[in-house]
C-alpha cells in the first residue's frame, strides 16, 4: 500500500537525518553524512516548498521518471517520504480527526522511456521497484526510432494531465551543470517543467544514504557498474577493477579499493548490517564475466564524480 511505503520513506529520511555525526571516529563518514543531511533537507525543500506548493502530487499534475537507477531511487525514497509530510500536514489543516483521512493516492504515476537495450536484471529490478514503490508505470513502446522528445510527447498523449516530472538529474551529470531545480522544457521537446531537487547532491552522497536505506539496489552496482547505461555501451567501471598480484611487489591500496560507506551499511536503517542488491541474471552474468573475466570493487567504492561514467565504451554493434 502506497501510505505504508510513503510512512516507511519518511522514517529512513528522518533516522538519516537524526544521526549524530559527532561521536563519529572516521572523519570522511562524518563529513559525508553531514553533507548529505544538508542534501537531503535541500531537496525535501524544493520538493514541499517550491513544487508541492506549484503542482498537487495527489492528483497526476506530477510524474515520476524512473529508471531503477540509484539516483532516481534515492529520489524516490525522498520524494515518497515528503508525500507522506505532505498528507500529514493537510490532516493537521483540517477540522477532521485522523480517521477521517485516507492517502489520496495509491499510486505514484511514473514514467520509463524503454529506448536501448537494458540489461536483463536492471529491467527485472524496475519491475521489482513497481510494486515495492507502488509505482503506475508507463513504459514507452520501445522504439529506437523514437528520440527521448518524441518519446516524452508519446507519454504526454496518453497522460494529458501531466505538468512537472521528477527527475533524478545531478550537476555532476553530462549537460547538468546548468541545470535548476525547475525549469521548462527546451525548445523543440513537448511543454512540461522540469523537477529536478537532486542537482546538488554529489556520488558520495548518494551512496551514502542509499545503502544507509537498506533498500535493495539493483545487483549490477555491487559487481562493480556506477551507472547503468544500455547493454551495448555500459561495462563495469575500469577503476573498479580488482588488481591482480604481481608475485613479490606488495599492492599499494588506492582510493578506489576501499568502500567509504561500512559505518552506513553496518548502521542501516533496516538493522541487519548488510548491503542489499537485486539477482543478477544468469544471463547478464555470463555476458559481463565472457567480457571481462577480472573481479571488480561494487560501485560505492568509486566516490569521484568524473570517474562515474568510465564505465562507459562502446562494446557491441
Ligand atoms: P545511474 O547514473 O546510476 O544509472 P540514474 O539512472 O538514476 O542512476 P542518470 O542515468 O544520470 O541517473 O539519469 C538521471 C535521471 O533521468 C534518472 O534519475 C531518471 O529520473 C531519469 N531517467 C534516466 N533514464 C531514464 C529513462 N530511460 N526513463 C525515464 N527516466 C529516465
Amino acid at each position: 500500500m502506497l501510505h505504508e511505503v510513503a510512512l516507511h520513506c519518511y522514517n529512513i529520511t528522518q533516522s538519516y537525518l537524526a544521526i549524530n555525526t559527532e561521536p563519529l571516529l572516521n572523519s570522511t563518514t562524518r563529513e559525508t553524512i553531514k553533507h548529505t543531511q544538508h542534501a537531503i533537507q535541500l531537496s525535501r525543500r524544493y520538493l514541499l516548498q517550491d513544487i508541492f506548493s506549484r503542482w498537487d502530487p495527489f492528483n497526476g499534475e506530477i510524474s515520476f521518471s524512473y529508471n531503477g537507477g540509484k539516483d532516481c531511487q534515492v529520489l524516490l525514497i525522498i520524494y515518497l517520504g515528503c508525500l507522506w509530510e505532505l498528507f500529514m500536514k493537510s490532516i493537521q489543516d483540517s477540522q477532521y480527526g485522523v480517521e477521517y483521512h485516507r492517502f489520496p493516492m495509491d499510486r505514484v504515476p511514473t514514467v520509463y522511456i524503454d529506448q536501448d537495450a537494458m540489461f536483463e536484471s536492471a529491467q527485472e529490478f524496475l519491475q521489482e521497484s513497481v510494486d515495492r514503490y507502488c509505482l503506475s508505470l508507463y513504459e514507452s513502446p520501445k522504439d529506437k526510432q523514437v528520440g527521448m522528445a518524441q518519446a516524452f510527447r508519446n507519454f504526454l498523449a496518453v497522460h494529458p494531465e501531466t505538468q512537472a516530472i521528477v527527475i533524478g538529474v545531478r550537476h555532476s551529470d553530462p549537460f547538468g551543470e546548468t541545470l535548476r531545480p525547475v525549469q521548462e522544457t527546451d525548445e523543440n521537446w513537448p511543454r512540461f517543467f522540469r523537477l529536478q531537487p537532486l542537482l546538488h547532491w554529489n556520488l558520495s552522497e548518494i551512496w551514502s544514504f542509499l545503502l544507509y536505506s537498506g533498500e535493495e539496489v539493483c545487483g549490477l552496482y555491487e559487481l562493480g557498474f556506477t551507472s547503468l547505461g544500455s547493454v551495448n555501451n555500459t561495462l563495469r567501471n575500469p577503476y573498479l577493477r580488482v588488481p591482480e598480484p604481481v608475485v613479490g611487489a606488495s599492492l599499494a591500496p588506492s582510493e578506489q579499493h576501499h568502500s567509504d560507506f561500512e559505518w552506513e551499511i553496518a548502521h542501516n536503517y533496516r538493522g541487519d548490517g548488510q548491503a542489499h542488491c537485486s539477482r543478477v541474471s544468469h544471463g547478464d552474468l555470463q555476458a559481463i564475466r565472457e567480457h571481462d573475466a577480472s573481479q571488480f570493487h561494487p560501485g560505492w567504492y568509486l566516490t569521484k564524480d568524473e570517474w562515474e561514467r568510465a564505465g562507459r565504451l562502446a562494446r557491441r554493434k
